[in-house]
């Protein structure tokens, strides 16, 4: 969500990721004390609403005791390895700010705390000995109750009599409806009180009975009352510290975040990106790290590695500690560039389905995990500061605001042309799809040209407008980049490999036909695109280049972006609205409609 902008900042981060990437033990070990950990946050603000129960006190208690576990891992690996940056940093605040609460929580509560405070039995026995001293009475009492039932089959003879328990009646002697009428006939009826006559049974109670009954009512009540108090003070007690406990709540979910980072870049063979303030943006057989996974899961063909180099490559220029010879090493494998080009922006042309709009998603993804402190899915990858990544891909609408589909492409295309920098990267997976076929090519090209000369961003820029692959012959910043397919009879392979050059068909219909349309929509698609063709082969590419001006010089001038305020504004500028009399004021509105109506004569 928010990648960082700062070399340093990154580099420590990777430092982090890549010594946990490095030491598997260790990583290994945190994993399965991380594993242990509740999630903190939530029983927290529970207990700050005043709905927590013990099971809310055992998280934190967990959560506590895994800190610690964690903390104790990484001060071993620190004494024998050292520990970067952002580790250390961990370690101090999983520190000891909060270490009286964890040993109170841990003396207090039983292993696994039940989920209701009222119904107490979380208390660990010799946390006091008040609770314990009525327990021990409820306890015992029931023991009596237990021995009371053997007396009394005893004495009345009777093998099937019971003593049982329900909320209504409290502790009762049960016996069949045939035996009872022993124990209504004196000399038992005197001692044996009747309760109640069910169906096929009949209860009765004896003054023994209900004093036993007493006392362990009396014990467990106050055992409650005793629970209750001990969980208002923890409660207390957690609360008093709460923002120590989020402290620790938020460093341990770093260490987890920046462990799951080293794991995946092990697991997936991801490299360290080298980070700096060029403009480079140079990645040496990239991988989409979402397809790649999907790819793998279906057991398909294996993801096909691309290069990406857009932008002037220079020489770091804050080698960060380690990254430099990680990074050599990787430039030394294979798949390594397959041209020298500086070109900033790369029109991506090839056939539907040959693999552009993942290849436009994994370098921008690239930059975003590398921006974020992970290793990213490359052989290599050397990224100048990216400060802003604009994407426009896909067809959405938003009817409900009254913009249709093709009025959303405009506006996000807007967004991008109005705010991109020369630190900027874009990819734009097709413009101008949703309108007539020359307005969409014409809004394609001149946005090509505005990237090109006024955006000065690095881009990638996946089009079926093949007409557009000429303009690299003028724009030196731009170059044309296809995805390879082999034709086999009537069909095509795709490669999935970008390789320089421009492609001149987008083989729609052998896709169409791979997807199942009607064979004869087929054949006459193919009739009608023959057609087509013959009639386009008149005006070429190259011809059309030729006719039209170059952008820089056929823009008004009122459109040079990033020149210079206009006179209106200096105008503008200059007026202090407070010091102006009415009449000053009205003056001031005329000069500054002469100005802005001169503006527009001038073009
Ligand atoms: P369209 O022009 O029709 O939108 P596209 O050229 O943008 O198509 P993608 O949508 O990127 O094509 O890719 C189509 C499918 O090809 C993906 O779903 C993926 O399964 C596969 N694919 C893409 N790139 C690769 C790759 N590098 N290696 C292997 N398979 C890939």
């Amino acid at each position: 969500a928010s990648p960082l902008k700062d070399v340093h900042r990154i580099a420590a981060r990777l430092d982090a990721v890549a010594a946990l990437a490095e030491n598997e033990l260790l990583r290994g070990d945190l994993r399965r004390e991380l594993r242990q950990v509740p999630d903190m946050a939530r029983a927290l603000s529970r207990l700050a609403f005043g709905r927590g129960g013990p099971r809310d006190l055992g998280a934190l208690r967990n959560g506590l005791a895994s800190a610690r576990g964690c903390r104790d891992l990484l001060l071993r690996a620190a004494g024998t390895l050292g520990l970067p940056e952002d580790l250390k940093d961990i370690v101090e605040r999983l520190g000891d700010a909060v270490l009286a609460l964890a040993d109170g929580l841990a003396a207090a509560l039983v292993e696994e705390p039940p989920v209701l405070r009222r119904d107490g039995g979380f208390v660990r026995e010799g946390y006091r000995a008040e609770l314990d001293d009525n327990r021990r009475m409820r306890d015992e009492s029931r023991k009596v109750i237990a021995e009371l039932q053997t007396k009394y089959q005893s004495e009345t003879q009777i093998k099937s009599l019971k003593v049982r328990h329900n909320n209504v009646l409290g502790y009762f002697i049960e016996v069949t409806a045939a035996n009872a009428k022993a124990l209504q006939t004196p000399p038992l009826s005197e001692r044996f009180q009747h309760r109640q006559t069910m169906a096929s049974a009949m209860r009765f109670t004896t003054p023994e009975l209900s004093e036993a009954e007493g006392r362990i009512s009396a014990a467990a009540t106050r055992a409650l009352a005793i629970e209750d108090e001990i969980f208002a003070e923890l409660a207390a007690k957690v609360l008093r510290e709460d923002s120590g406990v989020s402290a620790v709540a938020a460093a341990l979910a770093e260490l987890d975040h920046t462990q799951g980072l080293a794991e995946l870049a092990v697991a997936e063979r991801y490299v360290r990106p080298l980070l700096d303030t060029s403009l480079a943006f140079e990645i040496s057989g990239g991988r989409h790290p979402v397809v790649e996974q999907a790819l793998k899961r279906d057991k398909q063909t294996p993801f096909i590695e691309n290069d990406c180099v857009l932008g002037v490559s220079r020489v770091p220029s804050i080698p960060t500690k380690g990254a430099k010879d990680k990074y050599r090493q990787d430039q030394d494998t294979p798949g390594g560039f397959d041209d020298a080009s500086d070109a900033r922006i790369w029109l991506v042309t090839g056939p539907n389905m040959a693999g552009k709009s993942t290849y436009l998603r994994q370098n921008a993804m690239i930059a975003i995990m590398a921006q974020m402190g992970s290793f990213v899915p490359a052989r290599s990858a050397h990224i100048g500061i990216v400060d802003r990544l604009f994407s426009r891909v896909g067809a959405a609408d938003d009817l409900a605001r009254g913009r249709s589909t093709f009025m959303v492409e405009m506006v996000e295309t807007a967004g991008i042309l109005n705010q991109a920098g020369d630190r900027s990267l874009v990819i734009l997976d097709e413009i101008g799809r949703g309108t007539a076929t020359f307005d969409g090519l014409s809004i394609a090209w001149a946005t090509v040209e505005y990237l090109h000369d006024v955006c000065k961003c690095r881009a990638l820029f996946a089009t079926h407008y093949h007409e557009l692959t000429a303009l690299s012959k003028r724009l030196t910043g731009v170059a044309n980049r296809t995805m390879q397919v082999k034709e086999w009879k009537d069909d095509i392979v795709f490669l999935h490999k970008v390789v320089p050059g421009a492609a001149d068909r987008s083989y729609g219909i052998q896709v169409a036909k791979l997807a199942g349309l009607p064979s004869a929509v087929i054949g006459r698609a193919s009739e009608v695109l023959k057609l087509l063709e013959e009639a386009d082969r008149k005006t070429t590419p190259e011809k059309l280049i030729e006719e039209l001006p170059l952008f820089a010089a056929a823009r008004p001038k009122s459109h040079v972006a990033k020149a210079g305020p206009s006179p209106v504004e200096q105008a503008l500028t200059s007026i202090n609205p407070d010091a102006m009399s009415p009449r000053e004021a009205l003056d001031a509105l005329y000069k500054l409609k002469t100005l802005a109506v001169g503006a527009d004569d001038r073009g």
